[in-house]
């Protein structure tokens, strides 16, 4: 696996590929990889000839006051990681390859509307905007036929999508499933602020969430359901932003009809803000709300 920092070493590698009409997949990240990185690999592996990561933890998206600065940065063990997993290429860019100094002109903030500034985009203001911009900036670094995403980032999941439609982006976005721990802890980088105690109370967000899927199943009005999961993550000393069934396709708010529905939360325990969400099917017939 070959590692570049420059834009221009980026596309050539890629432009070799592409003379031999290989098929490219891309999967972009902020480093410190886990499982849950690997398994996107992989799926981008199933869904082309050859892999493409990036590895850049991009300013734009963290709001004053977050945790830029701490984000753990890992690159030589991510590099061994992605080798193995048979990453074809890494982009790993500073600050100035992905946006140039001498090319700074007015800022274009891509707004997608109530999708980027509900739920996350509520609590962590210019987020959603942060990612459509590098994500649009590295689609055009790479060209991808395909990228993947994770559904633990499920907001962000359909924020891509968002973009990818509204600027016509000609390549295919893929959403793979969340890895998790044993206990069914959605795995995160930002797992490592916790302590060993708060590590294992984490494991209230997938109760509370399983919780509310069989909650909907069974026909249960959905505010008490969002209010019931709110307290009980509240009473295991959580903070929670938000606990919230919304419609899956589009994150709207729930009508009588819609059966295909996602439960989510972010919450902060520690030093650490987590965020998890679950599918979950209702049966419009048992009951209406
Ligand atoms: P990040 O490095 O946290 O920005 O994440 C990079 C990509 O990996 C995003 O598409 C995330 O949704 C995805 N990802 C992060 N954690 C997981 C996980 N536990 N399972 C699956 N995908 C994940």
């Amino acid at each position: 696996m070959q590692t570049v920092t420059h834009v221009a070493d980026l596309r050539s590698a890629i432009r070799q590929w592409r003379c031999e009409g290989r098929r490219i997949a891309f999967v972009p990240t902020m480093g410190n990889l886990h499982a849950g990185h690997y398994s996107l690999i992989q799926t981008a592996r199933a869904n082309a000839d050859r892999v493409v990561a990036s590895i850049y933890v991009n300013p734009t998206q963290f709001a004053l006051g977050e945790d830029y600065g701490n984000y753990p940065r890992t690159l030589e063990s991510d590099q061994q990681g992605l080798r193995e997993q048979g990453c074809d290429l890494l982009f790993a860019p500073e600050d100035a390859d992905v946006y140039p100094p001498d090319q700074a002109g007015p800022v274009a903030r891509i707004d997608l509307g109530e999708l980027a500034n509900s739920l996350c985009g509520a609590f962590r203001p210019g987020h959603f905007a942060g990612v459509a911009q590098v994500c649009a900036r590295l689609f055009h670094f790479v060209e991808p036929d395909v990228a993947v995403f994770g559904e633990k980032d499920y907001q962000q999941l359909l924020v891509i999508r968002a973009l990818v439609r509204a600027f016509a982006f000609p390549l295919q976005i893929i959403g793979a499933p969340t890895g998790r721990n044993e206990q069914g802890l959605a795995l995160s980088s930002r797992n490592q602020y916790l302590s060993a105690e708060e590590l294992q109370r984490a494991v209230g967000v997938i109760d509370a969430l399983r919780l509310a899927v069989a909650q909907i199943q069974q026909g249960e009005v959905i505010a008490k359901i969002e209010e019931q999961g709110y307290h009980q993550l509240a009473a295991l000393g959580f903070r929670p932003d938000y606990f919230a069934v919304r419609r899956a396709l589009d994150l709207g708010q729930v009508g009588p009809s819609d059966k295909d529905l996602r439960v989510l939360v972010a919450a902060r325990l520690g030093k650490a803000r987590l965020i998890d969400n679950l599918p979950a099917v209702r049966d419009t017939d048992v009951r209406a709300n």
